[in-house]
């Protein structure tokens, strides 16, 4: 996987990318990164990247020649090819009013080989870059960021952790036990990171007792179906009090509507 950022900051992401699962996966060369600075492809003297917005109005906007000129510089196959998806690339534009980035989207991108992550600044982007240069608008969340850089590292981080082999052979076996029992819908979810799966349950771990908090008992009792009930009527609990919308989503068991109902009853007795 080739991740490909166009920003005028392209130090930003000496961080976020410097660490844990993405950097391994890219010293081990199952991601590739190239960051491409934004004020290379200026004509101007000044580099100038952005502009007043015509009709007035707050703020500048990024302008779309250097943009076009930089994506253009790419060598990427034609948009008419990334959109109809007859090839492996695609170019999105960061941007508060795209379609949501869910991990869906993210495994839907992890099959591509060629990702350029454009990102704006300031107001906004010139609507040429949506309309005529990128395949897609793309927004990490119902929020304002200062500029894109932030949710292409987002994307980036979860992407990676898809494409197979990053996360090393541990973690993957555990992805793979979770896409399966996501499918069969017998065990709780083993984490947060399924399409339409559930929220995690709760993690515990040394010490038994911290600060007069104990590990609930059942997890050291070592009765491996009493653990994996617990395990499923907690994430169903976290879900229900926090993310009610994935439950209408999620394919629920006989066994998780028993427990649905038990942590309704449960709820009624706190009120
Ligand atoms: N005027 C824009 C609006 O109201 O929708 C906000 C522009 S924002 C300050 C500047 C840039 O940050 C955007 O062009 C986009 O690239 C990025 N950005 C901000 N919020 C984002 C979000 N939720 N998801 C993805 N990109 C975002």
């Amino acid at each position: 996987m080739k991740f490909e950022i166009v920003t005028i900051f392209p130090d930003f992401f000496r961080g976020p990318l410097d660490y844990g699962i993405v950097r391994r996966a890219r010293e081990a060369g199952f991601i590739e990164i190239l960051i491409h600075d934004l004020r290379a492809f200026t004509t101007d003297r000044h580099k100038t990247v952005d502009d007043r917005p015509f009709g007035g109005g707050e703020g500048m906007v990024l302008k779309p020649e250097p943009l076009f000129a930089c994506v253009e510089s790419l060598g990427l196959s034609s948009r008419e090819e990334r959109v109809a998806g007859t090839t492996k690339e695609t170019v999105v534009l960061l941007s508060p009013q795209g379609r949501m980035f869910t991990q869906s989207v993210a495994e839907e991108m992890a099959q591509l080989e060629r990702i350029v992550l454009i990102c704006g600044r300031y107001e906004g982007v010139d609507e040429r870059v949506a309309e005529g240069l990128a395949d897609q608008e793309i927004s990490i969340g119902d929020y304002v960021l200062s500029g894109g850089e932030l949710g292409a590292a987002v994307m980036m981080d979860t992407i990676t952790r898809l494409v197979p082999g990053a996360l090393g052979n541990e973690a993957s076996a555990r992805q793979e036990s979770f896409s399966a029992v996501q499918k069969i819908g017998v065990d709780g979810p083993d984490s947060t990171c399924g399409s339409g799966g559930l929220l995690d349950y709760p993690h515990y771990t040394r010490p038994a007792e911290f600060r007069g908090m104990a590990v609930p008992e059942v997890l050291v009792g070592g009765n491996h179906e009493q653990i994996r009930k617990w395990r499923r009527g907690k994430a169903l609990e976290k879900t229900l009090h926090n993310r009610p919308d994935l439950l209408e989503r999620q394919p629920l068991s006989k066994e998780d509507r028993k427990l649905l109902a038990e942590i309704g009853k449960k709820d009624i007795g706190r009120e």
